[in-house]
C-alpha cells in the first residue's frame, strides 16, 4: 500500500504525512530532504547547485548518512534543493530509491511519500494520492512561526518572496512540475489547523483502503 501526498512548501504536508504512517503504522520517506541532501552537496563546495554537471554527480554519489546532514532544514537549502530539482539528470538518478522504498517498505507493511511529482512520476500507479495545498500567505506565515519557534530571524516578506520564488520554479520547471495527479484528492489548510486536516486526510484514506 501506497500513499502518495504532494504539494507546495509549508502547505502541512510533511506533518501530515508523518501523522498517517504513525497511524497506519506505515514508514514514512520525506523525497525533498533527498534534493535538499543533493542541493547542499553542491552548495558547501561553494558550486551553484544550478549546474547541471555537478549537481548530476552530486545525486549519483548520494549516501544514506548525507540525509542526516545538520544543515538540511534551512531555506538555503531549500533554494538549493530546487535548483538541483530542475535539472532532469538529478531527478532521474533519485527515481530508483524512492521506487524501492515504496515497493519494499522497511517495516513491510506500507509506505508514505511525500514530495512535489509522487503521485504524478514516482508512484503514479499509488492507490491513494492527497494534494496538500494553502495559500501562499498563509504557508509563508506559518513558516515565519516555525522558524522564529527554532529562534532563527524570519522577516515576513522575505519568506513569503523566497516561497513564491521556489513555487514558480518547482511547477513551471519541464520535468516533473509540481501539479496535482488528476486523480489526488486536494486538501486545501489554508483554514484548517493540523488536526482538521488529519481528519480530513485519514478520512480520505480510509475511504480508500481495502477493508479486511
Ligand atoms: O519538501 P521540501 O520543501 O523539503 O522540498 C525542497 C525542494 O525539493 C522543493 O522546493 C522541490 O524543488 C524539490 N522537490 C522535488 N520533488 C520532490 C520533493 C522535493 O522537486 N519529490
Amino acid at each position: 500500500m501506497i500513499i502518495a501526498i504532494d504539494g507546495p512548501a509549508a502547505a502541512g504536508k510533511g506533518t501530515l504525512a508523518r501523522r498517517l504512517a504513525a497511524e497506519l503504522a506505515f514508514d514514512y520517506l520525506d523525497t525533498g530532504q533527498i534534493y535538499r541532501a543533493v542541493g547542499m552537496r553542491v552548495a558547501r563546495t561553494g558550486a551553484d547547485p544550478a549546474d547541471p554537471a555537478l549537481a548530476a554527480d552530486a545525486a549519483r554519489a548520494l549516501v544514506p548518512a548525507d540525509l542526516h546532514a545538520g544543515d538540511l532544514r534551512g531555506d538555503d537549502a531549500a533554494q538549493a534543493a530546487s535548483k538541483v530539482a530542475a535539472i532532469p539528470e538529478v531527478r532521474a538518478a533519485l527515481l530508483d530509491f524512492q521506487r524501492a522504498f515504496a515497493a519494499r517498505p522497511p517495516g513491510g507493511s506500507g509506505a508514505v511519500l511525500d514530495g512535489r511529482d509522487i503521485g504524478t512520476v514516482v508512484c503514479p500507479d499509488a492507490p491513494i494520492k492527497l494534494f496538500v495545498t494553502a495559500s501562499l500567505e498563509k504557508r509563508a506565515e506559518r513558516r515565519v512561526k516555525e522558524l522564529r519557534q527554532r529562534g532563527l530571524i524570519a522577516i515576513q516578506e522575505t519568506v513569503l518572496a523566497e516561497m513564491r520564488e521556489r513555487d514558480t520554479r518547482d511547477s513551471s520547471r519541464s520535468v516533473a512540475p509540481l501539479v496535482p495527479a488528476d486523480d489526488a484528492f486536494v486538501l486545501d489548510t489554508t483554514e484548517l489547523d493540523a488536526d482538521a486536516a488529519f481528519a480530513a486526510a485519514i478520512g480520505f484514506v480510509r475511504s480508500r483502503m481495502p477493508v479486511d
